[in-house]
């Protein structure tokens, strides 16, 4: 048995430690606030309750990451199937994403109808379904990808059956390159598309792994889910499973700084003075913040890339309680919005909105409801004003900029949105990184742009991994669950336990 040290409970850590507590580690998840989830929280502010960030989540249909994880911890999850998944109002039309095949393929040929490349747009969605049936059917077999060495390889090969072998043409494509040699150049098909990229790979269709845009684009069909009570319900049942499987989690406890002796962590101290000792370490961290706990400890690759790698993306959120009397006539309970063809998406020009169920009395008072909206943003300029003396009011002056700027498009699906905010609380990069502490609150991980430039949970220390949305395969807490699966399996290869408990997490 080894004593296993896991630096925060968002999804990813919370996977991870609950499946080692399980397979007999001695585990102690150590989590700066006072609730898990992290990106993926649920928060409480006078009466409401507020998905933070993620609002829907994928990944419990049968043999998805949640469905597996939640079979080997004994988990049975508190969601309920969202359908329509969501509405996407482009500037001059919608397009709802329905988890029905045939509905979904007649939805997208109505709202295409008035193009002249209809047949190719929905050829190319019929071929974006079969690639991505193989790519979730290959990633349900847990490919060991990014390979580390030849037993990854090896398992990697394991995973590939005949099917697969229709993904090979678009290995190292862009969806924009597939869609293009599809025949495909209409504005709103490609801003579509774009919009659908931007929210599932962080980046769009011209810079999007085709593999990879065309698994998340598919994910409506796949099934999308909300839970009970809101998003930080996966992460709170990952926290029972902990501790039902004899491991620990001590909220506020911020990790200060990691102890490493010849090449291994061997302790952490946190803000509360306390130190950890540990046999091994996972950081479900973005690399910048395990850099920063190492100190003069971090491996010089870990340095080099966090001087290196390009900063993820920010949001900007805003958090409404608003009333539903007279009943808001919704067509979804999750809506994206588009402002303009014109202006790149994200800063605004695009938002998701997610309403918390009609009568959902955890989530706001009898007649009201719990609304989040989001875009994309740039870090840089958050910063800038932030750290700028005396730009404080330039800084709140963006703010409620933005807070408009999101207001003005989420009243395209719900005319009068404004008349029926009771609370309205924004956030920036700076929220994220206060409340997150991940690094300038740069959130979602990074941009999936090919498998082949996927990042592996590797930290240059021979004792410690990373989870999360840095990991391949990315953001998202179906995502950052497989990301979990795989750090599981290295670590019972390097740790393993006493045979009465070990369990292999390989897909039953
Ligand atoms: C606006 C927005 C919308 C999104 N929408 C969706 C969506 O609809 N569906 C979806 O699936 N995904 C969505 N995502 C992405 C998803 O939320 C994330 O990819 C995922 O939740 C990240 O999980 P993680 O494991 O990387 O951990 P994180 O969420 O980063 O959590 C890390 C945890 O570690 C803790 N921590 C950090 N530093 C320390 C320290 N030093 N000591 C102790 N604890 C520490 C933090 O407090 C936090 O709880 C969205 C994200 C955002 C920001």
């Amino acid at each position: 048995m080894a004593k296993v040290l896991v630096i925060g409970a968002g999804v990813g850590g919370a996977t991870a430690a609950a499946l080692l507590a399980k397979a007999g580690h001695e585990v102690t998840v150590l989590e700066a606030h006072i609730y898990p989830g992290g990106c993926a929280g649920t928060f409480y502010y006078q009466k409401y309750r507020f998905d933070a960030g993620a609002t829907l989540a994928g990944g419990f249909h049968p043999g998805g990451p949640h469905d597996l994880v939640g079979r080997l911890l004994d988990i049975s999850w508190k969601v309920h199937p969202v359908n329509p998944a969501w509405v996407v109002l482009l500037p001059d039309r919608s397009v709802t994403q329905y988890a029905d095949p045939e509905q979904w393929h007649a939805e997208a040929a109505r709202a295409f109808a008035d193009s002249p490349q209809r047949a190719q747009i929905m050829r190319f969605l019929r071929a974006v379904a079969r690639i991505s049936d193989a790519t979730w059917d290959f990633a349900a077999r847990r490919p060991a990808w990014p390979p580390a060495h030849l037993g990854d390889l090896l398992r990697t090969a394991g995973a590939l059956r005949p099917k697969t072998l229709i993904t090979l043409p678009h290995l190292f494509e862009t969806v924009g390159g597939w869609a293009r040699r599809s025949g495909i150049s209409d504005r709103a098909a490609l801003t579509f598309l774009d919009a659908q990229l931007l929210i599932s790979a962080q980046t769009t269709s011209a810079h999007a792994s085709a593999l990879f845009g065309a698994a998340a684009l598919e994910l409506p069909r796949k099934g999308v889910t909300h839970p009970e009570g809101g998003i930080g319900g996966i992460a709170e049942q990952l926290v029972e499973a902990v501790r039902r499987f004899g491991g620990q989690v001590i909220f506020r406890q911020e990790v200060t700084r990691l102890e490493v002796k010849e090449g291994k962590v061997v302790a952490a101290h946190t803000n509360k003075g306390a130190r950890f000792e540990c046999d091994l370490c996972i950081a479900n961290l973005t690399p910048w913040d395990l850099a920063r706990l190492l100190g003069d400890h971090a491996p010089a690759a870990l340095r080099h890339e966090t001087r290196t790698r390009a900063e993820p993306w920010g949001a900007f959120t805003l958090y409404l309680g608003i009333t539903d009397d007279p009943p808001l006539a919704l067509d979804a309970e999750h809506y994206q919005v588009i402002g303009s063809y014109d202006q790149p998406l994200g800063e605004g020009n695009s938002i998701f909105m997610s309403f918390s169920a009609r009568g959902d009395l955890r989530r706001a008072p009898a007649g009201h409801r719990a609304l989040t909206i989001s875009t994309h943003t740039h870090l840089d300029e958050w910063w800038r004003l932030r750290e700028t003396p005396g730009a404080k009011a330039a800084y709140d002056e963006r703010v409620a900029r933005y807070a408009e700027r999101l207001l003005d498009l989420a009243e395209r699906a719900v005319p009068g949105l404004r008349s029926r905010i009771r609370l309205q609380l924004p956030g920036t990069p700076v929220t994220f990184q206060f409340y997150t502490r991940r690094h300038r609150g740069g959130v979602g991980g990074f941009p999936f742009t090919s498998i082949f430039k996927a990042r592996g949970p590797w930290t240059g220390l021979a004792n410690a991994w990373l989870v999360g949305d840095s990991i391949f395969p990315g953001q998202s807490t179906a995502g950052v669950t497989m990301g979990a699966l795989r750090v599981v399996d290295e670590v019972l290869r390097a740790y393993p336990v006493a045979a009465r408990r070990t369990f292999s997490t390989a897909a039953r």
